[in-house]
C-alpha cells in the first residue's frame, strides 16, 4: 500500500484527533463528545433505508458506527498511513474480525511462529475447526518466506516485535515477497507502536492493535483497531458488524485521551527500556536479554524499521524457572500482571501466563521456555525500576 501524505505531524495528529466533520462533531469542546447513545434518531423513514444499507454510518445504531468511535479511527488510521479504521472490543476481536473477513473455508494462513497466545490459539485451534488452514514459519529467516509464500496462501500474519521473545520480523522483505503472490500482510503492531512503527510505510496490507495496550496507556480500557486498506477494512466492518464486536463509545473515548499523550509516553518507555535492557546485560543471573534497541540486536531491519524500540522486553535467567518465579513475584514497584503498554512497570511469566494455554510443543516451536521473564517497562523514574529488578534477581 503507498504511503499516505499527512497534513500533521505524529505529535500533533495524537493532541488533536482527527475527526469526520469538525463542525457537527466538536462544537465547541476541547475534547471529543462521548456519543453515549446505541441508537439515533433518523428524520425519516428513507433516511432509516439509507443508512439501513451504507457502509459504516456513524449515526444509525452504534454496532454499525458511532461518532466519537469514528474520531478515533481517523485518528489511529492518519496515525499509522492507512486509507481507514474499524474500532472492535479488545484486540483479539480485531485480529478475529480482519482474519475471517479476508479467509474462507479451505484457505491457508501463513503466520510467524512466535505470537500472541491468543493469537496463536485462534490460527492452531479455532480457526482449523472452520477448514482454515495454517503453517507456522520462523518469518526471520527470509528463506522460509520464501519457500511458504507460494501462490495458494491466503494471507501472511506477523507480529514484530513478537510476543514475547522480541523477534523482529522485516515487514518489507516479507511484504515485496507476498505482494508478489498478491497475498495480504497483516502486521499486529501492538508492542511497537504506531509511534515507533508504521507497518503500512513498508507495504503491508492490514495494521492490528490491541488498543488496550499503548494506544490507551492507562490499563483501564480494553479494545482494538483494525487499520489499512479502505476495501479491506470495508470487509471488516462487514463482518463485524454481523459478529458483533464494536467498541463502547466511552471505551473509545477512553482510548482517544490515552492517545493524546501517546509520543511522550512512548519517549519515556523507549528511553526507559533501552536503560533497564542495559543494566539487565550486566547481571550475572541474566543470561540473555531481548530487546531490539540494545547494540547486539540492532541490524538493518531494525533500524530502517523502527523509530524507537519501546517498552517492551524479555530475559533469560541464570537459574532457570524458579529464579524466574521468585523474580516476578519479588518485584515490590513492578506489579505481576498480564497485559503490557500502561504507564506502570509490569511483569509475567510467559510460560505459565501469557502463553500458558498453548500445548508445550508450540511453545517450544515459539521459543518461550520457562526461564523466561517478560516485561512492560513503564515510564516511573527508572531509578526505581532498576533498583526494583536489582533486589528481584536473586539466585
Ligand atoms: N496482540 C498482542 C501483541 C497482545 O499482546 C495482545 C494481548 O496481550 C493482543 C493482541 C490481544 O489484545 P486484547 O487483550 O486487547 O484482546
Amino acid at each position: 500500500m503507498n504511503k499516505k501524505k499527512r497534513e500533521l505531524e505524529f505529535d500533533s495528529i495524537a493532541v488533536h484527533s482527527v475527526s469526520e466533520n469538525k463542525s457537527d462533531v466538536n462544537i465547541k469542546s476541547v475534547v471529543p463528545p462521548i456519543y453515549q447513545t446505541s441508537t439515533f434518531e433518523v428524520p425519516n423513514v428513507k433516511t432509516g433505508a439509507e443508512y439501513a444499507n451504507e457502509v459504516h454510518p456513524t449515526e444509525f445504531y452504534t454496532r454499525w458506527g458511532n461518532p466519537t468511535t469514528r474520531i478515533l479511527e481517523k485518528t489511529v488510521s492518519e496515525l499509522e498511513y492507512g486509507e481507514d479504521a474499524i474500532a472492535t472490543s479488545s484486540g483479539m476481536s480485531a485480529i478475529s474480525m480482519a482474519i475471517l473477513s479476508t479467509v474462507k473455508k479451505g484457505d491457508k494462513i501463513v503466520a510467524q511462529k512466535a505470537l500472541y497466545g491468543g493469537t496463536e490459539e485462534l490460527l492452531t485451534n479455532v480457526l482449523p475447526q472452520y477448514g482454515i488452514k495454517y503453517e507456522l514459519i520462523d518469518a526471520k529467516e527470509i528463506n522460509e518466506v520464501k519457500k511458504a509464500l507460494t501462490k495458494d496462501v491466503a494471507l501472511f500474519y506477523m507480529e514484530t516485535p513478537s510476543n514475547p521473545t522480541m523477534d523482529i520480523i522485516d515487514i518489507k522483505e516479507c511484504s515485496e515477497i507476498a505482494n508478489k503472490n498478491n497475498i495480504p500482510v497483516f502486521v499486529d503492531n501492538t508492542f511497537a507502536s504506531p509511534y515507533n512503527q508504521n507497518p503500512i510505510k513498508r507495504g503491508a496490507s492490514i495494521v492490528l492493535h490491541s488498543a488496550t495496550k499503548y494506544l490507551g496507556g492507562h490499563s483501564d480500557v480494553i479494545g482494538g483497531i483494525i487499520v489499512g486498506e479502505k476495501e479491506r477494512v470495508k470487509k471488516a466492518w462487514k463482518t463485524l458488524k454481523i459478529f458483533g464486536p464494536c467498541l463502547s463509545p466511552f471505551d473509545s473515548w477512553l482510548v482517544l485521551r490515552g492517545i493524546r499523550t501517546l509520543p511522550v509516553r512512548m519517549k519515556q518507555h523507549n528511553k526507559n527500556a533501552m536503560e533497564l535492557a542495559e543494566f539487565l546485560s550486566n547481571n550475572k543471573n541474566v543470561s540473555k536479554v531481548n530487546y531490539p534497541g540494545l547494540s547486539s540486536k540492532k541490524n538493518k531491519t531494525v533500524n530502517e524499521q523502527m523509530k524507537g524500540y519501546g517498552g517492551m522486553l524479555s530475559f533469560e535467567m541464570k537459574g532457570g524457572f524458579n529464579q524466574a518465579r521468585k523474580f516476578v513475584e519479588n518485584v515490590k514497584l513492578a506489579r505481576l500482571a498480564v497485559s503490557l503498554g500502561g504507564v506502570e512497570t509490569l511483569v509475567e511469566h510467559p510460560a505459565s501466563m501469557t502463553h500458558g494455554m498453548l500445548s508445550e510443543e508450540l511453545k517450544k516451536k515459539a521459543g518461550i521456555t520457562d526461564v523466561v521473564g517478560r516485561t512492560s517497562v513503564g515510564i516511573e523514574d527508572i531509578k526505581d525500576i532498576i533498583n526494583d529488578f536489582d533486589n528481584a534477581i536473586i539466585n
